[in-house]
């Protein structure tokens, strides 16, 4: 069987467009507002003659501040039991917040491999400070990426595949 990547993280940072530009189709509903991400959606992505199951954990994504950390939670709980590798996205524009910090705790304690990638990164000849915060988060290096535009998204993939 495939080796299955998991796409989480708060909503608005971005998991969406993210998977949706690795999978090269409009799979996954992007919006400004977050809580319109429908259902947990899958698809097929291919990176170097490697295929893998992406799945982007968003689920039905509330804007209601007391339901967005249990629903991280159980988006955190699903790819700690469903994938090989995560991602975990944060959201450069915004910087770190108490909920990045909550579901790093739980990442933390899986034994599986997780990529820290801050999205939104758009001028990598600026990048902002913010993003150094996220060493703190005690996952790794934090990986500047820019799903709008893809940049760094070659390195990225070469990271996901040679993990597997
Ligand atoms: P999700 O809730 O985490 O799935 O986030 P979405 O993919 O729905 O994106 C939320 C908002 O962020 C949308 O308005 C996107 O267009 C925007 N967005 C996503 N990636 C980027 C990026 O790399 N740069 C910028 N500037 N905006 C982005
Ligand atoms: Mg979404």
């Amino acid at each position: 069987s495939k080796p299955i990547v998991a796409v989480v993280g708060r909503p608005n940072v971005g998991k969406s467009t993210f998977f949706n530009r690795i999978v090269g189709r409009r799979v996954s509903i992007v919006e400004d507002t977050p809580g319109v991400t429908r259902d947990r959606i899958y698809a097929e992505a291919e990176w170097n003659g490697v295929t893998f199951g992406l799945v982007d954990t968003g689920g039905i994504e509330m804007s209601n501040q007391d339901v967005i950390l249990s629903q991280m939670r159980e988006q955190a709980q699903i790819a700690m039991d469903m994938a090989n590798v995560i991602v975990f996205m944060v959201d450069g524009k915004e910087g770190m917040t108490a909920a990045d910090e909550e579901v790093a705790a739980m990442l933390r304690r899986t034994g599986k491999k997780v990529i820290l990638l801050v999205n939104k990164v758009d001028n990598p000849l600026n990048p902002p400070d913010t993003i150094y915060d996220f060493y703190e988060l005690g996952i790794g290096e934090p990986i500047p990426i820019s799903s709008a535009n893809k940049l760094n998204f070659g390195d990225v993939l070469d990271i996901i595949v040679e993990s597997f």
